[in-house]
């Protein structure tokens, strides 16, 4: 998504350059549309085929549908199609590339976490063995989204599901992009899925998707960073990751942690308190973090800039989240 605006915002610009003869249109866009840097070339999307997605193999049976910015996996056992999540926006796409590499029914789907962009094609695929953590299960209930029925079975730190030949290592290291959101290792085929953490030639997307918790993000990227995969899912953008990607976004993930950590440590809310109105706490704090994230990000971007998409995008944004989580979830384990 981050992409396309991205590169509308680079057309934009180039008319506008170019000189042609549009003046007032151009003058309208550059004043009104940010430039953003070009994206990394790992980064860009790949070509399309005609049938409207990319659908890529991992190892023998696993596979990926990507189109648009999103991204699901399934498995082909010998009981069975195992699906891991159901996104609306592939609701034509996945049932097409299933049925393109076999005439299996889908049996099971793993819930990776309840948010709908990623699991509210669920009911499409009908009565199946549905599975989740326990704190997804408490989600999709509490969201009452018919298009995301209940899983049939939950778990709470660990399970291996076994379909067909296949074992599903699912795993949960705590609450992170959302309560619940877990990882998925299929160790046959060498692969990973853990959506919505490690977006592979990424930064993160802003405050990481409203994070539930953001020292969480970061002890995932710890996970996954030791798993012995080859592939790696993660559910978004344009292309599949390896555990260089998972170790680029730790890296990125904790030097934006450690920088807004340091910042914080240097900046004094009491001098903001002083410029405002006595007793509006909320314009002191909005002073206060403006001034931790212009200094932080300016060190990022340096660092980051070319290496990681989107740095320019929501790293403000993001230093400001950290420096959130600093003050309330002020966690003790993390650097
Ligand atoms: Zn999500």
């Amino acid at each position: 998504m981050a992409g396309r605006v991205s590169r509308r915002g680079m057309l934009g610009l180039g008319a506008a350059a170019a000189g042609l003869g549009v003046a007032s249109l151009a003058g309208r866009a550059s004043a009104s549309t940010p430039t953003f840097t070009p994206l990394p070339a790992d980064a860009r999307p790949r070509p399309v085929p005609a049938e409207g997605y990319i659908l890529d193999r991992i190892g023998d049976a696993m596979y990926a549908v990507t189109a648009g910015g999103n991204q699901s996996a399934f498995v082909v056992t010998k009981a069975g199609v195992v699906l891991i999540d159901a996104p609306p926006s592939l609701a034509t796409a996945l049932p097409a590339a299933i049925k393109r590499v076999t005439a299996k029914p889908v049996t099971h789907i793993i819930y990776s976490h309840s948010h709908a962009d990623h699991i509210a094609n669920a009911k499409a695929f009908g009565d199946v063995v549905r599975v989740s953590h326990v704190d997804t299960a408490a989600t999709v209930k509490a969201n009452r989204d018919p298009n995301r029925p209940m899983p049939t079975t939950t778990f709470t730190d660990r399970r291996v599901l076994h379909v067909g030949g296949h074992a599903f290592e699912l795993s949960y290291p705590g609450p992170n992009h959302e309560a619940g959101n877990i990882i998925v290792n299929v160790p046959r085929e060498r692969a990973a899925v853990m959506v919505d953490v490690v977006l592979p030639g990424w930064s993160p997307f802003k405050a990481w998707g409203t994070a539930d918790s953001v020292p969480g993000v970061l002890r995932a990227h710890d996970v996954l960073s030791r798993l012995d995969i080859d592939t790696f899912v993660g559910g978004h953008v344009h292309r599949l990751g390896t555990p260089a990607d998972i170790r680029t976004s730790r890296d990125f993930t904790y030097d934006l942690w450690d920088t807004t950590n340091r910042v914080v440590g240097q900046t004094r809310l009491a001098d903001f308190t002083a410029q405002v109105e006595p007793g509006n706490n909320w314009a002191a704090f909005q002073l206060y973090y403006d001034a931790i994230a212009t200094r932080a990000e300016a060190e990022i971007r340096q660092r980051w800039l070319g290496k990681l998409a989107g740095v320019d995008v929501f790293t403000r944004d993001n230093i400001i989240t950290i420096a959130v989580s600093l003050l309330l979830d002020a966690p003790k384990d993390i650097s």
